[in-house]
């Protein structure tokens, strides 16, 4: 089943909103017509509006990084859905390690949001990771299941086409680590198959899962070549348009 690459930049909190459109305006420029490879820019909240203009016109998508599952109310300092839809934001990360490790975020909590999400017409990109306690200790597909479980409750067979996947073992996540191509093929088959068992083969198929995690131009290939494979989350790389630009034509080169 072919799966158009995915290369989804997840900028964390950095760039004001003038060096966001800046980065925005180089990778436009960077993509041009290119239509081989879907690409999706998450600024911080404060550059979505100003990046959300920058974009209009080119094939370059909108994110954001996180978002409250309800639509409005008494939840000082947060965003919601709808408020995100109305910048033309199209997709929203959920469930990163950074949220789940320094702000607590639950499964169950993070279930709320995918669920407000594909409500609401984001697509969310579902993070899930083991940490490198976890892995050593044999726990790794225990943990992925769990996240992917308990991110994913509820979510109907219908709903599930908008989702995304990204599998991001926290010990890759900025470290320089990269796991090995064998190491991230065996837990994107092992998502694909859960996949499978909570909505069908056929949504299993179609549904993208990205690897995230200190992933550049010198390692996206072999990783990318991975027949589960579909994309990248890219932190670090993604913050200038030289090495985001090379991601994405990696991406490209991948048949
Ligand atoms: C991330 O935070 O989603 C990520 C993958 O970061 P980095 O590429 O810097 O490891």
């Amino acid at each position: 089943m072919y799966r158009q690459k995915l290369i989804v930049g997840n900028w964390k909190m950095n760039k004001t909103t003038a060096d966001a459109v800046a980065l925005v305006e180089g990778i436009v420029v960077a993509v041009g017509k290119r239509t081989d490879v879907d690409v999706v820019l998450c600024p911080p909240y404060t550059a979505l509006a100003s990046a959300s203009r920058a974009l209009e016109g080119s094939g370059v998508k909108l994110g954001a990084q996180n978002m409250h599952p309800e639509p409005s109310g008494a939840f000082t300092g947060e965003i919601s859905a709808p408020m995100l839809r109305e910048l033309f934001a199209t997709h929203v990360i959920l469930g990163h390690s950074e949220r789940r490790s320094y702000f607590a975020e639950t499964d169950a909590f993070i279930n709320q949001k995918v669920i407000s999400a594909l409500k609401n017409q984001l697509r969310p990109i579902l993070c899930v990771g083991e940490t490198l306690a976890e892995r050593e200790s044999g726990a790794t597909l225990r943990v992925i299941q769990k996240q992917t479980e308990g991110g994913l409750e509820g979510v109907s067979k219908e709903m599930a086409a908008g989702i995304i996947l990204a599998y991001e073992p926290v010990w890759a996540i900025g470290t320089g680590k990269v796991a090995t191509a064998a190491q991230a093929q065996e837990v994107h088959a092992f998502i694909r198959g859960l996949l499978a068992k909570l909505f069908t083969e056929p949504v299993a198929q179609r549904t993208r899962i990205l690897y995230g995690g200190s992933m550049k131009p010198a390692n996206a290939g072999e990783l990318l070549n991975q027949s589960d494979i579909d994309g990248g989350l890219i932190g670090g790389a993604s913050l200038e348009v030289r090495s985001f630009a090379d991601l994405i034509n990696a991406a490209a080169a991948v048949k």
